[in-house]
């Protein structure tokens, strides 16, 4: 387990290289947002009381099994009293529930979705603000992926949005080396579509599901869509 403290307000939790969650800092305490894959609760809890503070809510970017893993073991470890917050539209999917709703493309989410017997407690709607986060739905990458901006600072959580392993880049179009974002994106048309929008928000740095942090603004996810549209 790496701990890379980004700012006063963020660190970045990053097991085996490859998989990240964070831990936001609000007025009462952490707000963790995702838990990466199964088993790994002690350790972060343990990078909670590193950094200073108690996690008092788990916020989740998407339902894929490397972003909620280990929520029932943070949710059990913390009392079972937390709160836990997902999008309205990928709370199915955290109770194993892949079925589509009119309008959708109908094709199977994509990915590892191994459920979780935690049960949200808020589900969040499109620009909505959660403590410093606005919410936005950044679908495509999963049906109800969304994205967070800390509008104290400028700081993106893109969640599987973007990809910043090697590049930052849409998941439709990760590095060669790393296709499982590509693998695991559900419409590939409409995760291009999700960056380009975090591309008109007010960014000063990009925190990813996968790789380091970005900093850079709007100007460097439009370098990476514009990267993805030549290929
Ligand atoms: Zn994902």
């Amino acid at each position: 387990m790496k701990i890379t403290r980004l700012s006063d307000n963020f660190t970045q939790i990053t097991f085996l290289g490859i998989l990240n969650c964070y831990l936001l800092r609000e007025s009462d305490g952490f707000t963790l947002i995702d838990t990466t894959i199964k088993n790994r609760h002690k350790q972060i809890l343990a990078a909670a009381r590193t950094v200073g503070a108690d996690i008092k809510r788990i916020l989740l970017t998407h339902a894929h099994g490397d972003h909620m893993g280990s929520l029932d073991g943070l949710f059990d470890a913390l009392g079972g009293t937390t709160d836990v917050a997902i999008s309205e539209r990928d709370a199915p999917l955290l109770r194993k529930d892949l079925s589509l709703r009119p309008g959708e493309p109908q094709q199977k989410p994509k990915g590892s979705l191994p459920g979780a017997k935690t049960r949200p407690t808020h589900l969040l709607e499109d620009g909505e603000l959660y403590g410093s986060l606005r919410c936005y739905y950044t679908k495509g990458h999963t049906p109800g992926h969304m994205s967070f901006l800390d509008e104290r600072d400028g700081t993106l959580i893109a969640g599987d949005a973007l990809i910043s392993m090697g590049e930052l880049r849409p998941p439709s179009k990760p590095v060669w080396w790393f296709p499982l974002p590509k693998v695991a994106t559900w419409d590939k048309p409409m995760a291009l579509d999700a960056a380009r929008k975090l591309a008109a928000l007010p960014v000063t740095g990009i925190a990813t599901g996968h790789g380091k942090f970005v900093r850079g603004g709007p100007e460097a996810i439009t370098r990476a869509v514009a990267k993805a549209e030549r290929r």
